[in-house]
């Protein structure tokens, strides 16, 4: 399928890791320019080396309220125009509600849920004027929730219904936007759980992840190169008849 997003210029938050990464290195190979935010100068450079295409590597706390304005400025600047927003940065403290404290609640919201609403605030301009889109990187505990997920769930749910809110916006304004759902994605983040329930249950890595898959109902882990083009269909003009949709991709586990 010939996505036409050469040349292009995308945004992606939480791009110096897991998710973030793979979305950034498969949008690199469909020839878009990028703009990639985190915390991690060091880890940035790399991804960006692993880019085929112009990356330009932003580091910030997106906790920060003024650091997504500064994002949307940096790419503005650096290519002058914005087709694609890919809110992907996220950590959410997992634990017992009861243990749970305002600062971890406080956290979870400033990053996932306020630096999305901030960039997308920030970005809707420039993408009105190129006839962009948003995608907006959720996760299945925003539609289940789960005891041990109690930040994650809500701020993913928030998240969906922030999807809803400007995809009929954008209905008016030519802007699509959309979200995924991952499933249990292996990440370095599931890594360390896996590795913990190995030592727990003294089970291999192989068995450990097989019994954790099993548990969730699904065959397998999920790639990040697996939510990596599915972002890619979105943010092209194959996906043109997509707005407000929300893509679980989760083998099933929802
Ligand atoms: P990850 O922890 O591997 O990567 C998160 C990215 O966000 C990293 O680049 C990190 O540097 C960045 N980040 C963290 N704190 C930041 C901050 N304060 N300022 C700027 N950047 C910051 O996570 P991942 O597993 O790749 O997940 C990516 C997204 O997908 C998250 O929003 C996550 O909630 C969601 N998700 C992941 C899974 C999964 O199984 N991995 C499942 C459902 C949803």
């Amino acid at each position: 399928m010939e996505l036409q997003l050469n040349s292009k210029v995308a945004i992606i938050t939480g791009a110096s890791r897991g998710i973030g990464c793979a979305i950034a290195q498969t949008l690199s190979i469909e020839g878009m320019r990028l703009v990639i935010a985190a915390r991690s100068e060091a880890l940035l450079n790399e991804v960006a080396q692993s880019c085929n295409n112009e990356v330009f590597a932003v580091t910030m706390d997106l906790r920060e309220p003024d650091a997504p304005q500064k994002l949307i400025d940096s790419a503005l600047q650096k290519f002058g125009q914005i087709d694609v927003l890919v809110n992907n940065a996220g950590a959410t403290k997992r634990g017992d509600f009861l243990e749970l404290t305002e600062d971890d609640w406080h956290d979870g919201f400033a990053l996932k849920f306020f630096s999305a609403v901030r960039c997308s605030r920030a970005a809707w301009p420039h993408l009105q004027a190129s006839g962009g889109n948003i995608i907006n990187i959720v996760g299945v505990g925003g539609r289940t929730g789960n005891a041990e997920f109690a930040i994650g769930g809500a701020v993913n749910a928030g998240l969906l219904n922030l999807t809803k809110v400007l995809a009929d916006r954008g209905n008016k304004e030519g802007i699509r936007v959309n979200a995924i759902n991952p499933g249990s994605i292996a990440t370095e983040r599931l890594q360390t759980r896996i590795q913990l329930f190995a030592t727990e249950h003294n089970l291999s890595l192989e068995q450990a992840a097989g019994q954790m898959a099993h548990k969730l109902g699904v065959a397998r882990f999920g790639t990040p190169d697996e939510i990596a083009r599915a972002v890619a269909f979105l943010a092209s003009s194959a996906a043109g008849y997509c707005q407000g949709s929300i893509f679980d991709v989760d083998g099933g586990q929802t």
